[in-house]
């Protein structure tokens, strides 16, 4: 049986740089609230980056998301780990979602300067926000 380890890196092995572009894009990753998540498919997140409005303002064209997840449930226990899986891929930004600063039908995340300091202790930006 093949080791579960070795099918997932086979799957995504097509993602690694293949070198032949002469300057690396911006690699970002999206982190979202695991319990927004629920309502959200995450379209204005993906319109505002595909438009390059709003947070995703500074970016050229080159620039690529590699990785949308949400954060694992309160409190954010699954951020540390992806963001040292995207780091082997390039990442350079973190931006954490318009969602974990709701205040409406949803409070704003409790655990959003822990999460920050956490990704910032690995080398990688963090921006606020990505649609409003
Ligand atoms: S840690 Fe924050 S972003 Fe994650 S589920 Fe809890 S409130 Fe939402």
């Amino acid at each position: 049986m093949e080791d579960i380890h070795d099918s997932r890196q086979n799957s995504i092995a097509f993602a690694e740089d293949d070198g032949a572009r002469d300057k690396k894009p911006t690699r970002i990753a999206v982190v979202r609230c695991e319990t927004v998540s629920e309502v959200c498919p995450g379209v204005a997140c993906f319109k505002a980056f595909n438009h390059r409005k709003q947070s995703f303002k500074p970016y050229d064209q080159d620039a690529e998301i590699i990785g949308y997840f949400t954060c694992g449930g309160c409190p954010g226990r699954r951020v540390s780990r992806l963001v040292d899986s995207l780091k082997k891929h390039g990442l350079d930004v973190v931006h954490l979602s318009s969602c974990m600063k709701l205040s409406g039908n949803y409070p704003p995340c409790p655990h959003y300067d822990e999460i920050r300091k956490n990704i910032e202790s690995k080398g990688i930006e963090v921006v606020d926000g990505t649609h409003h």
